[in-house]
């Protein structure tokens, strides 16, 4: 196991040296990680396949290009999120300085997740380093390929003493964690997430927890059907459903269900042809323990499509249950898979109720062409974000915050908002000691009276 006691010890030195306080510097860092992801786009490509045999397409919508946009929207607007603030002042500070400085907190660690293994690490790795920090980077074991890449490629675009990558599981990261960091972000499962929240309380250490849970779809009988069908497989799909963002189960009437499969059956086939295991568009699940997880899950409700499996290949064909009940399984764990249920609701009503008695989700999905139902849903329903009529879309726009909210996560990120999250917001007054200020100033010196004005 790495020293991590001298890792963090040499990012408090190099942190001390003031040089990631300079702007110019932070610029070149994220410079040479832009030149990283353009000079070695296959080689990220090949990696992702290799761990989740990602077609290349949608590695690069969701991880290469994703990055590098992340990196170009930074160095654009970097300039005017470091400038200090000057927020408005009342009459009492006429004559003083109030400003805002926005400062690095210092070392910080960056956790990742497997499923999207560059982008959820180095998407918050870009936000620190803009911020002015030094990080430790900590990519997840499980997407062993990735990680590898990270391990062997960032210190060569990367300042060493600011940015080291550290490896390893749940033993080096608990060791890891023992250490002082001045903020740590997380991404990964809720459980883990509640082992890091409680190793940063020993140090009083602020998180971002970016976390998961069941993220629920409602649709009505007010939308066009095949086209709601396709966002909602599409985004269930994508990564074969080990998204934390995918929809996990859908919410409809009875008659809506019987459409919504009979326009399934036909969107998968247009997508994947008969036979869907020899289709090259389609990922795998990460690992065997996955694999058996989601073949547990598999066990609920009746299947109304799909069904089909194959561990030698850890595939797992897209599958639609019915009939499934609200303790089942997989009415309970996030599914992380390309299974879905449906489980059949009257109304607009019963749907909120039904998600409103549930942990907060990461982000909740309505299908309704009526705006008083979309409103219903964007007052009534407490989600880390929400998307009407599609999915997984709002995680690209750079100016909405993504994260959770309860057990889906605490703390936001992208664009100006992960900046802010790796920021500690200086607040400074400054006055002078003219002989007029102190005068408007002295009421607050004892002795105390009434008479004297509280300035
Ligand atoms: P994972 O297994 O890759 O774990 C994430 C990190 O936690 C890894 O770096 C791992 O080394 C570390 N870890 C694992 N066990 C640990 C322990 N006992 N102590 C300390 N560290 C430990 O990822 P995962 O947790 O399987 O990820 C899947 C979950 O992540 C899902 O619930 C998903 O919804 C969630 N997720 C959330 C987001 C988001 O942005 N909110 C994104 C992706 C995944």
């Amino acid at each position: 196991m790495a020293n991590f006691e001298d890792i963090v010890q040499r990012c408090r030195t190099a942190f001390a040296s003031g040089k990631t306080k300079d702007v110019n510097f932070r610029r070149k860092q994220l410079e040479s990680l832009l030149k990283m992801y353009e000079e070695h786009e296959n080689e990220m490509i090949n990696a992702l396949d290799a761990d989740l045999r990602r077609p290349k397409q949608e590695s690069l919508v969701v991880e290469t290009e994703f990055l590098k946009n992340d990196i170009k929207h930074i160095l654009y607007n970097l300039n005017d999120w470091v400038k200090p603030e000057t927020p408005e002042k009342s009459l009492v500070n006429l004559l003083d300085d109030v400003q805002i400085f926005n400062d690095p907190y210092g070392v910080v660690l960056v956790i990742g997740a497997w499923n999207y293994p560059l982008q959820l690490l180095l998407v918050p790795v870009a936000a620190a380093i803009a911020a002015g920090n030094c990080v430790v980077i900590k990519p997840s074991e499980i997407s062993t390929n990735c990680a590898k890449f990270v391990t062997e490629m960032v210190p060569k675009y990367l300042d060493n003493d600011c940015y080291p990558v550290v490896s390893g599981g749940p033993t080096e990261t608990a060791e890891l964690l023992k250490q002082r960091f001045d903020y740590i972000f997380y991404t990964g499962s809720t459980r883990v997430g509640k082992i890091i929240h409680a190793a940063a309380n020993k140090h009083l250490t602020p998180v971002t927890l970016e976390l998961g849970g069941k993220s629920p779809c409602y649709i009505d009988k007010s939308v066009e059907l095949r086209t709601a069908v396709k966002r909602i497989l599409w985004g269930k799909l994508i990564n074969c459903g080990q998204t934390c963002i995918a929809p996990d189960y859908v919410l409809c009437s009875k008659e809506i269900q019987e459409k919504f499969i009979a326009e399934a059956k036909e969107v998968l086939k247009e997508w994947y042809g008969e036979d869907i295991k020899s289709s090259p568009d389609l990922s795998r699940i990460i690992n065997h323990n996955n694999f058996q997880r989601l073949l547990g899950l598999m066990k609920s409700g009746k299947v109304a499509v799909g069904g089909n499996y194959d561990a030698s290949e850890r595939f797992i064909e897209p599958t639609i249950l019915t009939d499934v009940k609200e303790d089942d399984a997989i009415m309970q764990e996030e599914i992380f898979g390309p299974l879905l249920p449906i489980f059949t609701v009257e109304n607009a009503y019963d749907a909120i109720k039904f998600i409103n008695s549930r942990e907060s989700p990461l982000c909740a999905y309505i299908f309704t062409a009526e705006t008083e139902v979309q409103n219903l849903f964007k007052r009534d329903i407490q989600s880390g974000g929400m998307c009407m009529n599609d999915t997984i879309m709002h995680y690209a726009v750079d100016t909405l915050p993504f994260g959770g909210v309860g057990s889906s996560g605490m703390g936001r990120y992208h664009g100006k908002y992960g900046f802010e999250t790796f920021t500690h917001k200086k607040s400074c007054l400054g006055k002078d000691l003219h002989p007029l200020g102190e005068l408007l100033a002295s009421g607050r010196y004892p002795p105390y009276s009434d008479r004297k004005s509280t300035l």
